[in-house]
């Protein structure tokens, strides 16, 4: 029998062995990027190093890239660092998105979990003061693809900012910054085969962007601290190694939904009609807990999670799925399932065979 399935790429990837080699070696390097001697300029060429890595992945100059310590400090500093504008967020925000700000405005999704626009600009035409709008490229939860660069068309008509959480479309599929049209972007490296804890802030070296935490001259005054240099290294390399899907993975998780529904008639995707990454699908085995779903498929040697994993690993309702307006009996019962560049047709038979095999369970019991 092969090894367990791990179908939580959206959770975290595995490290790249490229980043982890990258890593090690920075690890035996003694040097701060600060520090002007020969072994501070070293770390220091490491640093822009990864630095014009990130910044080519997204197409933007180096100068725009404020590495972070992940996907969540760089959206509080997108959030929080321009204080004096509103904030408008969509509903299926990431929860560091939406606890950034718990009084910003909320604009609301369609049932396929796609931003409602019209309400984007009823927001901005309601209240004229400079805003900043928040907006993800792909949600978490589902995989839906957003608007943005509408969103963003949008805003600066009405003279708002645009910052996009593109932490899980990072790597998954091809985009840039400026086609996207945000001023400000956040991404993070443990999504793409990089460290936990290393992320970066994309924005325009011109925004008046006020650190959050101040005392060094670090990130050129928008991040004090010295960087953490090895997980940006990892970071750099595996943006540099990181390749958007060539359909092998979108391919394998369609196969996997429609087995998946052969065997479990009654499923629901959720916003399986609309533009999704190519690796992720939310799915509900409608009466059984998303819970019970994930430990059955634990016991069967198969990791995916129940809707979002907060941080305490305790399941907790979806909003995203209650933002889309689903039932709460049917977002209850929803798995999210995701796929990455390694997952091969045996993890996804292993998948199938739990999941029918508990569905056949359920439905037996309950006859
Ligand atoms: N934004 C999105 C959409 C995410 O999925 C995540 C992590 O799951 C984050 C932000 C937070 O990133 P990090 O884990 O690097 O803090």
């Amino acid at each position: 029998m092969s090894g367990p399935a791990y179908l939580d790429w959206n959770a975290t990837t595995p490290l790249r062995p490229e980043a982890a080699a990258a890593m090690a070696e920075t690890l035996a390097h003694t040097g701060n990027p600060s520090s002007v001697h020969r072994a501070g300029r070293e770390a220091k060429k490491l640093l822009d190093q990864a630095r014009a890595r990130v910044a080519e992945r997204v197409r933007v100059a180096p100068a725009y890239v404020t590495f972070t310590g992940g996907g969540t400090e760089a959206n509080h500093l997108a959030l929080r660092g321009l204080p004096e504008r509103r904030l408008i967020v969509s509903m299926i925000e990431h929860d560091s998105v939406l606890a950034a700000e718990p009084d910003a405005a909320r604009l609301p999704v369609t049932p396929d979990g796609v931003a409602d626009l019209d309400s984007l600009d009823r927001i901005l035409t309601a209240d004229p003061r400079p805003a900043l709008v928040s907006l993800m490229l792909a949600n978490n939860e589902t995989g839906a693809i957003q608007p943005v660069a509408e969103a963003a068309r949008i805003a600066h008509r009405h003279g708002a900012l645009l910052h996009c959480d593109a932490v899980q479309a990072f790597g998954k599929i091809t985009f840039n910054y400026s086609e996207l049209g945000a001023d400000l972007m956040t991404v993070s490296g443990h999504k793409i085969g990089g460290p936990m804890g290393v992320g970066a802030l994309i924005a325009s070296p011109d925004l008046p962007i006020q650190a959050l935490q101040t005392g060094g001259g670090q990130e050129r005054g928008r991040r004090a601290g010295t960087e953490n240099l090895p997980g940006i290294v990892g970071f750099g390399t595996a943006a540099n190694r990181a390749e958007p899907d060539d359909g092998r993975i979108a391919a394998l998780r369609d196969r996997t939904e429609r087995r998946l529904v052969a065997v479990a008639p009654d499923a629901h995707i959720h916003g399986g009609s609309v533009r999704r990454l190519p690796n992720t699908t939310c799915i509900s085995m409608p009466g059984v807990a998303a819970a019970t779903q994930v430990m059955a498929l634990d016991l069967a040697g198969v990791m995916v999670s129940a809707g979002s994993a907060c941080s305490s690993g305790k399941v907790k309702r979806s909003h995203v799925l209650d933002a889309m307006g689903v039932p709460s009996a049917l977002a209850e019962s929803a798995i999210r399932i995701s796929l990455g560049w390694s997952t091969t047709e045996a993890d996804i038979d292993r998948l199938v065979e739990a999941w029918g095999a508990l569905y056949a369970r359920t439905r037996s019991r309950a006859a």
